[in-house]
């Protein structure tokens, strides 16, 4: 393979150098022959956090539709994904070179007739942990739970599952070498979860301040998703007539997220950056999300490392673009640190080596 070189200041240390790309990797010992393909501020690949790959609004997408979910995002610097969750079997993705690097979480276990349709795998408690085993079985290291959803006989936001049941789900996911991430919309589902020792809470727009003192002590992550609690006001006005509790509810939760999302931030927990593409939204927006949070009020760097370097040290990959490290990364014509905008203006992408898109 011929060898390339990118020149500009190498994000996170703002150096500013000469990076090579030879077989795959990143190196930054010249190389004979290399030619200058992009220069321009060279940042590791964006990680979104949360994301579905292979799902809409019905359920599972046909593989074509996949693929092209997967392309939006990775034209958009999206390199390494945490899928939340999919009914679709996105194995096949995995074999891609030119595909986004992909963990998946299996299907979202969800209470019987407790979650959008189509979506979950629906189990009552006493099958949770044998279905969450399976799950763990199935994905790539995480098992996704949906942790609250509207209950129609409370007419309110309640957790899915008894605590009893969530503990012994999520010591199956351990002692299956998974982790375990939960969809959690409300304040009640967390406590027992947390208890559980549970690894990440999604959405977590109903944090009260215990939980963020075990969350930061004990390490776990938070993905807060805020162009998808940007809904919660529809979810309201949808719910409002059958279910005036729980539009309140959804409400109450609205108005105080940017405030949740701030603590989190002060407490110090580790927060990671999700576009929840799928379902609802869109693929290719992560840029979107990271607007969101800093416009939430963290700070640009925060969120640009929680989205790029951070994010994929903790999905257990090469942080920097340090000797030998895998080439992913995005030439960007601005200093993002300066100018989050520019993260919807890639001017080059670069995955497992190859210059896969460009502008
Ligand atoms: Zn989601």
């Amino acid at each position: 393979m011929s060898a390339l070189r990118f020149s500009g200041p190498v994000l996170p240390s703002g150096e500013s150098r000469d990076l090579f790309v030879v077989d795959g990797t990143v190196t930054y010992e010249r190389p004979a022959g290399a030619e200058l393909a992009a220069s321009g501020w060279i940042v590791p690949g964006l990680v979104d956090a949360h994301n579905h790959l292979g799902l809409e609004d019905g359920g599972a997408v046909p593989d074509d539709e996949i693929e092209r979910q997967a392309l939006a995002d990775r034209d958009s610097g999206v390199l390494l994904t945490r899928d939340c969750g999919s009914p679709a079997d996105t194995r096949w993705v995995q074999e891609r070179e030119d595909l986004p690097r992909l963990i998946r979480c299996g299907r979202h276990v969800a209470r019987t007739r407790r979650y959008i349709r189509g979506y979950a795998h629906e189990v009552e408690p006493e099958q949770l942990a044998d279905e969450v085993a399976r799950q763990a079985a199935a994905g790539d290291g995480w098992v996704k739970l949906v942790g609250d959803w509207i209950s129609r006989e409370d007419g309110d936001l309640a957790p899915s599952f008894p605590a009893e049941a969530v503990a012994a789900a999520i010591a199956a996911a351990h002692a299956a070498g998974a982790k375990v991430t939960a969809h959690c919309f409300g304040t009640s589902s967390i406590g027992p979860l947390l208890e559980a020792g549970i690894d990440c809470i999604e959405h977590g727009t109903g944090l009260a301040p215990e939980h963020l003192e075990a969350m930061a002590s004990r390490g776990v992550a938070l993905v807060p998703t805020v162009l998808q609690t940007d809904k919660f006001p529809g979810f309201a006005e949808a719910g409002r007539e059958k279910f005036p509790a729980y539009a309140a509810t959804m409400e109450q939760l609205h108005r105080r997220r940017r405030e949740v999302l701030m603590q989190a931030h002060e407490a110090g927990i580790a927060l990671y950056v999700g576009s929840d593409g799928g379902g609802t939204t869109r693929h290719g927006v992560l840029h979107e999300e990271i607007l969101a949070l800093h416009a939430m009020g963290l700070p640009a760097e925060e969120v640009l490392a929680a989205a790029t370097w951070r994010g994929r040290a903790w999905l257990g990959f090469p942080g920097g673009l340090d000797e030998g490290d895998p080439a992913d990364f995005v030439v960007y014509p601005r200093d993002p640190r300066l100018d989050l905008t520019v993260l919807a203006e890639p001017a080059c992408v670069v995955l497992r080596g190859r210059v896969v898109a460009r502008t």
